[in-house]
């Protein structure tokens, strides 16, 4: 029988994706992924649209989300997979969360602002249809308007954390980020490693004391991974005895080199892992 394969960390236009979750959904049945997590950054709110649209098309919908936790290092983004229905604490910590992004959002507008860029707050609201807003979302308003050639020059430019309009966001420890989405029931994952800056002796600190708080996994695949990085993120789970997942980050138009499914052309993540996972962490899934 031929493998089918499945897609553990994407992004919908609840949070900085360019795809509705359903429209995500639907790609991914006509790509005949088996299973698909939606991942977006601070929200659950396109979880129950995907889930319906899991059922439509016939194809597995891991509830999940990503956020994102400080360090030295900068930012550590965590996966939370499995995300149940009831989660009252998990609900109220990313509301907060997302209020600090409105914060932040309007301070970077008013920076943009001050180098004289004609931007205005509300055209950032507008360009977001979820309720989880972002850079991509200023940067793709710069990019509309002609401010910039690319999404990736409004971050190299404005937006990146060199440039001048950044405004860092208030971030959760890692292992309060980790204790909160464990604390749901949720599978926790480590979200490619291989992207913090960090010198790699880092993660036999980083890794050993989140476990303490609830990780259960590392994303060694992801689009951004090389097949050194894969290995080296197997190593790391094998030393901590931790599971594996992997998924593309998925998120349309916003990143336009990362397909669904398949990352930037040789991600291919099959069943195996998601039984693997099943099978270690039992749940009424
Ligand atoms: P925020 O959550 O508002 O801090 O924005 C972070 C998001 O911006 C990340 O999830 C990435 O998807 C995106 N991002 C960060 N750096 C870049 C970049 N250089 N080019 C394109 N997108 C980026
Ligand atoms: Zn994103
Ligand atoms: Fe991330
Ligand atoms: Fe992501």
């Amino acid at each position: 029988m031929q493998a089918r394969f499945i897609d553990l960390h994407t992004h919908t236009s609840a949070s900085d994706g360019s795809d509705s979750p359903t429209e995500l959904i639907r790609k991914a049945a006509a790509l005949r992924l088996a299973a698909v997590a939606i991942t977006d950054h601070d929200t659950l709110a396109g979880l129950e649209e995907a889930e319906a649209a899991g059922k439509k098309y016939s194809l597995e919908v891991i509830r999940g989300c990503e956020l994102s936790v400080e360090s030295v290092y900068g930012e550590v983004h965590l996966l939370g997979l499995w995300i149940p229905h009831q989660c009252e604490a998990l609900q109220q910590t990313l509301e907060t969360l997302r209020n600090h992004r409105t914060t932040r959002n309007q301070r970077i507008v008013e920076k943009l602002q001050e180098q004289g860029v004609t931007i205005s707050y509300e055209e950032v609201l507008s360009e977001a249809c979820g309720e989880s807003v972002g850079r991509p979302h200023i940067a793709a308003v710069l990019f509309r308007k002609g401010v910039v050639e690319s999404i990736s020059e409004a971050f190299t430019r404005f937006l990146g954390e060199k440039a001048p309009a950044y405004v860092p966001r208030k971030l959760l420890k890692p292992d309060e980020g980790v204790r909160l989405l464990a604390g749901t029931g949720a599978v926790v994952s480590l979200a490619h490693p291989m992207l913090i800056r960090c010198p790699s002796s880092w993660f036999d600190e980083l890794i050993p004391f989140l476990r303490a708080s609830g990780l259960q996994a590392i994303e060694a695949y992801h689009s951004e991974h090389s097949a050194r990085d894969e290995r080296f993120c197997v190593a790391l789970a094998d030393r901590y005895g931790l599971a594996l997942t992997g998924g593309s980050d998925y998120h349309g138009t916003a990143k336009p080199r990362v397909t669904l499914g398949r990352g930037k052309g040789g991600l291919r993540v099959t069943m195996a892992f998601l039984e693997a996972l099943k099978a270690r962490f039992p749940q009424p899934f």
